[in-house]
């Protein structure tokens, strides 16, 4: 099969620039996918010289790096601009080949699916796409100073939902989005929960041992928010909830420790120098710690070694962290929006909390290390409801479903240009 994943690639470290949860999507179901035998090419756009055309991710996915545009300097936003260069590279790939080398087309991603959607004409496979967030939802739920998406996107999204053969939604309210705000067709948009790594992200290590390894003190209350540092992602209300938390219980700074994993993303970002100069401003610089993208052991650490962690987003497709940290036994104060709610069960694994009022954050959290032996139970049971085997595997589904109406309904292109020449002909003759 061919995946598509132009923006970001999935040999990027996630938790910077534009890597993040789909990296890690594609990732992981590429990976089960090759387990069950389907050989997975992933098609993403070279960012550097240094790359070669072609990386083995694991026996099974490889990972093609397409010339599309110069390696380095261009944003997301200047990639429509370059789908045309993608599109041939990706077409010309499969032209080496004997035809039906590909028997299905996987999209991440509008820009992705713009590609695809052309690709599935010409090979006469469906396309199934996987939005991963929306511009119209976005929009709707825009944090402060956060620039909104530009119509080009909403057109493109609104092009690609027109056209795949199946949409796959991460969860019942994204379904609802693309029907509702994008005019899917419910019939082919299927619910498709991400997973987790419950091996990797486990609550088995001992914790103390994970507060050493990332250095904090037995007796610390560890706030952890982990992400790519963006205004839709709120970090800033998690500064703000510590900053009340203090104020309220002064003798609490002894023991606090606020840490902050990930780097910047995109434009017009929450830069941590910003948020540096937000701690500073709110006095709780002394807490407050930025650590850089950690890799999953590391990262597995960071959850285990927190008390609580907090994913305040503005938006959420989904929300992998706030399922990460539960499956390493770490309960979650979570924004009540897009996927988090599916994320994590309010008052089982976390608490929900509507808005982005600080004063909401300071009580959920004061909430959750009141309760937190128990939320750590239910939370690593909450995380095992979710898999990315069985992601993989209703992935597996949507393609052979998709692929038996393809052969129904499609017919090879050279039929199709004899259609397009006879209806030619026919409208020739009555002129
Ligand atoms: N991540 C990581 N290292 C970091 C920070 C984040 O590997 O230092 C990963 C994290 O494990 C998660 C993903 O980035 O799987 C973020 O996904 P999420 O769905 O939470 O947010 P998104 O990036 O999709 O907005």
């Amino acid at each position: 099969m061919a995946t598509l994943s132009v923006h970001t690639s999935p040999l990027d470290q996630p938790g910077a620039g534009d890597a993040g949860g789909m990296n890690v999507y594609v990732v992981e179901v590429s990976r089960r996918l090759a387990a069950r035998g389907i050989a997975v090419e992933i098609f993403t756009r070279a960012t550097s010289s240094d790359l070669p055309p072609v990386v083995e991710m694991v026996p099974g996915v490889t990972v093609r790096h397409v010339s599309a545009g110069p390696f380095e300097g261009l944003g997301k936003d200047d990639l429509p601009a370059q789908l045309c260069a993608f599109t041939a590279a990706v077409l010309r790939e499969e032209a080496r080949h004997e035809p039906g080398f590909y028997d299905v087309l996987h999209s991440h991603y509008w820009l992705s699916g713009q590609v695809g959607w052309l690709a599935r004409d010409r090979w006469g496979v469906p396309l199934v796409h996987s939005a991963h967030t929306l511009a119209k939802v976005k929009n709707a739920a825009l944090a402060e100073g956060d620039a909104p998406e530009p119509m080009a996107r909403v057109i493109g999204e609104e092009q690609v939902v027109a056209e795949a053969d199946r949409l796959i939604a991460n969860t019942v309210e994204e379904a609802r989005q693309l029907v509702r705000w994008y005019d899917a067709d419910p019939a082919r948009t299927l619910v498709v929960p991400p997973g987790v790594d419950l091996e990797r992200f486990t609550d088995r290590r001992d914790r103390a041992a994970a507060r050493r390894a990332v250095g904090v003190a037995d007796d610390a209350l560890v706030l952890l928010f982990v992400g790519r540092i963006q205004p839709l992602k709120a970090p800033d209300v998690l500064l703000h909830a510590a900053a009340r938390l203090l104020a309220d219980e002064p003798a609490l700074r002894a023991r606090l420790q606020v840490l902050v994993v990930g780097a910047p993303s995109g434009s017009g970002l929450a830069e941590p120098r910003q948020l540096q100069e937000l701690a500073v401003s709110l006095g709780i610089a002394d807490v407050v710690r930025f650590v850089p993208p950690q890799g999953p052991a590391a990262l597995a650490d960071h959850y285990r070694a927190a008390d609580v962690a907090v994913v305040p987003s503005h938006n959420e497709s989904f929300g992998l962290v706030a399922l990460e940290a539960q499956a390493c036994g770490t309960p979650v104060v979570a924004a009540a929006v897009g996927g988090l709610p599916t994320a994590v069960a309010d008052g089982v694994s976390g608490v929900l909390v509507d808005g982005h009022d600080p004063a909401d954050y300071a009580a959920a959290i004061r909430k959750v290390v009141e309760q937190r032996e128990v939320l750590s139970v239910g939370a690593r049971q909450h995380a095992e409801c979710f898999s990315w085997d069985r992601t993989a595997g209703s992935l597996v589904e949507a393609y052979t479903a998709a692929m038996g109406e393809m052969r129904a309904v499609v017919r090879s292109p050279r039929d199709r240009v004899r259609d397009a020449v006879r209806a030619f002909s026919v409208g020739g003759t009555a002129r």
